[in-house]
Order: structure tokens, then sequence, then C-alpha cells
């Protein structure tokens, strides 16, 4: 797998999906955290959560494959998120999701959704 082939199956799924991440909706940036941060008028410190990032459905080393149906673009908070501390396996990528989701709705998930800063509109 070369990294230029999941860079660009992370800008087709970031094109695919308006720009926003698959878990919890927040707009993303792929390059330029700094515009970003300005242009959403959002502390740089946050702005750096919502980097785009190429989530793998099924995980690789699940035999996920890079594949345009098993990679999506998901913000680096989310990502981090749904494989950070587990020894084991990932949740799987619809239930991670709906959980966000519930979260999101809560104000509980990200931590720009506590600051009360527009982004997921
Ligand atoms: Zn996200």
């Amino acid at each position: 797998m070369s990294s230029k082939r999941l860079r660009r199956l992370r800008q087709h799924a970031y094109e695919k999906q308006d720009g926003r991440c698959f878990y919890c909706s927040y707009l993303m940036w792929l390059t330029g955290s700094d515009d970003f941060a300005r242009s959403h008028r959002l502390p740089p410190r946050l702005a750096r959560y919502l980097q785009c990032t190429a989530e793998h459905l099924m995980a690789r080393r699940d035999d996920g494959s890079d594949t345009v149906t098993n990679v999506v673009a998901a913000c680096l908070w989310c990502n981090r998120m749904r494989h950070q501390g587990r020894a084991k396996k990932a949740p799987e990528a619809l239930i991670y999701k709906a959980q966000v989701s519930r979260l999101v709705a809560l104000r509980r998930w990200h931590p720009l959704a506590s600051s009360g800063r527009g982004v997921s509109v």
C-alpha cells in the first residue's frame, strides 16, 4: 500500500462527503489548519482535531483494504477516539458512528461541541 494511494482515497472520500466527517459530520480541513481556524473562527488548538484523515471502515489489521468502499474521511478526533486505548478491536464503524451521533446530539462528543462552536451545522 502506498501512502500516495491512501492520500488519493482520502481526497476522494473528503469530496464525496462534502468535507464532513463520516462520524460526527463536522467540517474538516485537508490542508491549512490555520486558514480553517481563521475562516471558522476557531482556536487553532481545536481546529487541529478537524484534520481530515483516511479511516478504514474495516481496520487494516482485520484485513480491511485500501479501497474506495473501505476508506472514508474522518476527523482526527473521531479517528483517534475509535482506536485509542483499545487493546483489541475498534468498534465496528457503523456502531461507532451511531454512538458518535448520539453524543454529538447531546453536545458531548467533540471538544468543539462543548465550546458551543458551530462547525457542525
Ligand atoms: Zn469526526
